[in-house]
């Protein structure tokens, strides 16, 4: 894998630099599918030097290749399962939440998405017999609503040292969609000496969808998704990992999704998330959540309860 950054480019100099990044140029993969004239543009470079960024950004980024179907079922025996802590959920996802891929929690407010994603912050670090991946935690907080007070009631409930679980949890809150993606960015150099098994995004589109208002700011909003997405992608696949990211329905029809039920996000988040599920409120503590794209499990419907201890049956 490469680790050069597009300063090491031959012809990247500092304010060159500054300006790919701003116009959303930040790793060697953007810059070796960019087209000459945009990047002269927004780098204010000629189209040679521009031409020749691109080649070089070409010969070092790692664009990927073919496998054969062997090499990707030995990577996939590799896939871990983290439980929920509840056997009906972890059964609906085929064992708990997989390593190796993204996985989707959406739903409207309470739905307990940010409960799913504190709950994982403790079992993650659980023993792999017990459903863990004896791992630690990245997580983005761009709602404000990480609780530490909430992992130490989880964490004792598993008989975990509630302040050593704590300290596996590292959080960093996301002032803006920029934040957001530099963070997932620094992620990858932080997973280098650090175990992390979880990487989580709580949530993933509330910066951009506030941020990108409109008809005319959703190619630019969707385009900026699909970087951030494959960014987490890649720590996924790197250091077999969960990544959950959760995300809101749309609380009114729009001009593009009149169905209230639909994720924000549209088919960019859909198709680079690997699992999505879909969580409704149900009678007291209940929530229902349903399994609604997977490539290789049926869909499905699981009930679960929001306790004290954590996620249960
Ligand atoms: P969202 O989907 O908006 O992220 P949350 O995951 O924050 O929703 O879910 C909030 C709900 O979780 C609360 O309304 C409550 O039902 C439940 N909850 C939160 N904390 C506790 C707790 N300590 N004990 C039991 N239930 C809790
Ligand atoms: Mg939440």
């Amino acid at each position: 894998m490469s680790e050069k950054s597009i300063e090491d480019l031959p012809g990247v100099g500092p304010t060159t630099a500054e300006k790919l990044k701003e116009a959303g140029y930040r790793d060697l993969m953007s810059l070796a599918v960019a087209s000459p004239s945009d990047l002269a543009e927004v780098a204010e470079i000629g189209e040679g030097t521009a031409i020749k960024i691109i080649n070089a950004a070409r010969k070092e980024a790692d664009i990927g290749g073919f496998e054969t179907g062997d090499t990707i079922l030995e990577r996939r025996k590799l896939v871990g399962k983290l439980t929920s802590g509840a056997k009906a959920l972890d059964d609906l996802l085929g064992g708990g939440f997989e390593t190796q891929a993204i996985s989707e929690v959406y739903g409207e407010f309470g739905s307990g998405k940010t409960q799913i994603a504190h709950q994982l912050a403790v079992t993650v670090q659980l023993p792999r017999k017990e459903g863990g991946l004896e791992g630690q935690v990245v997580m983005i907080d761009t709602e404000n609503t990480f609780r530490p007070e909430r992992i130490l009631q989880m964490a004792t409930a598993f008989d975990l040292d509630p302040k050593e679980t704590l300290q596996n949890i590292r959080v960093a809150r996301a002032f803006n969609s920029h934040h957001q993606m530099l963070l997932a960015e620094k992620i990858a150099e932080m997973a280098k000496d650090t175990p992390i098994r979880l990487v989580i995004v709580d949530s993933l589109t509330a910066h951009f969808r506030a941020e990108f208002v409109g008809r005319g700011a959703l190619a630019d909003r969707q385009q900026k998704l699909n970087t951030h997405m494959h960014n987490l992608l890649r720590i996924a696949d790197i250091h077999n990992a969960v990544i959950l990211v959760t995300n809101q329905v749309q609380a009114k029809p729009d001009t593009f999704f009149g169905d209230p039920t639909r994720p924000i996000g549209g088919h960019i988040v859909g198709h680079t998330a690997t699992f999505r599920l879909y969580m409704r409120k149900s009678k007291g503590d209940k929530r229902i959540a349903r399994l609604v794209d997977s490539p290789n499990l049926p869909d499905g419907e699981a009930v679960f309860s929001v306790t004290k201890d954590g996620i249960r049956d």
